[in-house]
């Protein structure tokens, strides 16, 4: 069954319109089952968990959505030592997860060679993918990341209008065009690609999600991670959600919108890997998980950030699993896995895009 004339981007423009803002319960049904259909078809049924270590909440941006943005000067500041962020890494392995993810805010305290030396370390310790998330860097670094091991990266755009974007990013030290320039060439350099959105920012109209849906499927990133906006009461998004909510064309930022959104990517990108994010589970702590990986999702990224520094990785309130050890996340996540009839993936779990533009490069 075709959700979606892909071919056709007037058309195609039009559908999604319509389903992002469908209500009926049996239409809605039917598009679960169809994203859950072509996730079983492309990707299969197993289930990639990356284990994801908050390195640092340093950042100079001043992000109006971000709890951990420059001003919020009552934070307290934290960037992990190079020997906790290995052991931390040790037990991820040892959880036999393929995959770690480095996150952090925009913090020039972490150096080129610093960084440098942790992924070469880790890479020459573990047979492992590493992810980066450290915002935007020089093309300089990358490329050094990069032969140091460094296999993927993740930059979210956020928002495909670039005046929203820059309403939301008041910081010299981000903008749009960079975002889309970064991601340009961190693929030149070999690098898988992450990207994905916020949904239901203040002033996100639907005619503005639908540019956020086609501008992904036009990148057609290796993954796409996608989560509601959360408003942390330290931020300027906070006063704006409350007087915006009732225009009639803005975006809910809500679990059943990004249900949907999710659901449309898997359609529209069947190959890409596709996360449950945390901000979606923050929402829906009962079944954000499971629902996600029926509705399109394969990917879990669980919080392996050492217990004393997680709460202040606040970048929205409430988040989940301030408290769960490793051991925690094992328990929830085989119980959520066999409950849906889908296994723990082993290995790397490199994005089946990405398995076929190897396989050109390398003849
Ligand atoms: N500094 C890095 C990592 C940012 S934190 C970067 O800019 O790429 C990772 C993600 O958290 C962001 O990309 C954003 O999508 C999400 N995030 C931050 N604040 C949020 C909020 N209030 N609600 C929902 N998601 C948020």
């Amino acid at each position: 069954m075709n959700l979606l004339n892909i071919g056709n981007r007037t058309l195609l423009r039009k559908q999604l319109r319509q389903w992002l803002l469908e209500t009926e319960p049996s239409r809605l049904k039917t598009l679960w089952r169809e994203a859950d259909r072509v996730r079983h078809d492309t990707v299969g049924d197993g289930v990639h968990l990356r284990g994801i270590i908050e390195i640092s909440n340093y950042c100079r941006c001043r992000c109006r959505y971000c709890g951990i943005n420059a001003e919020n000067f009552e934070l307290p500041r934290y960037r992990m030592q190079r020997e906790e962020i290995l052991k931390t890494i040790d037990c991820i392995a040892r959880s036999g997860y393929g995959t770690v993810v480095l996150q952090s805010g925009e913090d020039p305290g972490i150096s080129t060679s610093w960084l440098t030396d942790i992924i070469a370390t880790i890479k020459r310790r573990h047979d492992m993918a590493v992810t980066l998330s450290l915002g935007e860097r020089t093309p300089e670094e990358l490329s050094l990341w990069r032969d140091a091991g460094a296999d993927r990266y993740l930059l979210k755009i956020e928002s495909s209008d670039q005046d929203l974007f820059e309403h939301i990013h008041p910081s010299r030290y981000t903008n749009w065009l960079n975002r889309l320039q970064m991601l340009r060439c961190l693929r030149t350099l070999g690098y898988e690609i992450g990207s994905g959105i916020m949904i239901g920012i203040p002033g996100q109209h639907y005619d503005i999600l639908v540019n956020d849906l086609l501008t992904l499927y036009d990148l057609q990133p290796d993954m796409i991670g996608n989560g509601p906006f959360i408003p942390h009461p330290k931020t300027a998004l906070h006063q704006e959600l409350e007087r915006g909510k009732d225009h009639r064309n803005q975006v809910p930022n809500d679990t059943l919108m990004t249900y949907k959104v999710n659901a449309l990517m898997r359609l529209l990108c069947p190959e890409t890997n596709i996360p449950t994010t945390s901000a979606l589970v923050t929402l829906d702590r009962e079944n954000g998980r499971e629902l996600g990986l029926v509705r399109g999702a394969n990917v879990i990224m669980p919080n392996f950030t050492p217990i004393a520094y997680r709460a202040s990785y606040d970048i929205y309130p409430r988040r989940v699993c301030l408290q769960e050890t490793a051991e925690d996340i094992q328990r929830s996540i085989d119980a959520c896995l066999s409950q849906g009839g889908r296994f723990r993936a082993r290995g790397p779990g490199s994005s089946l895009h990405y398995q076929a533009r190897r396989k050109t490069l390398l003849g």
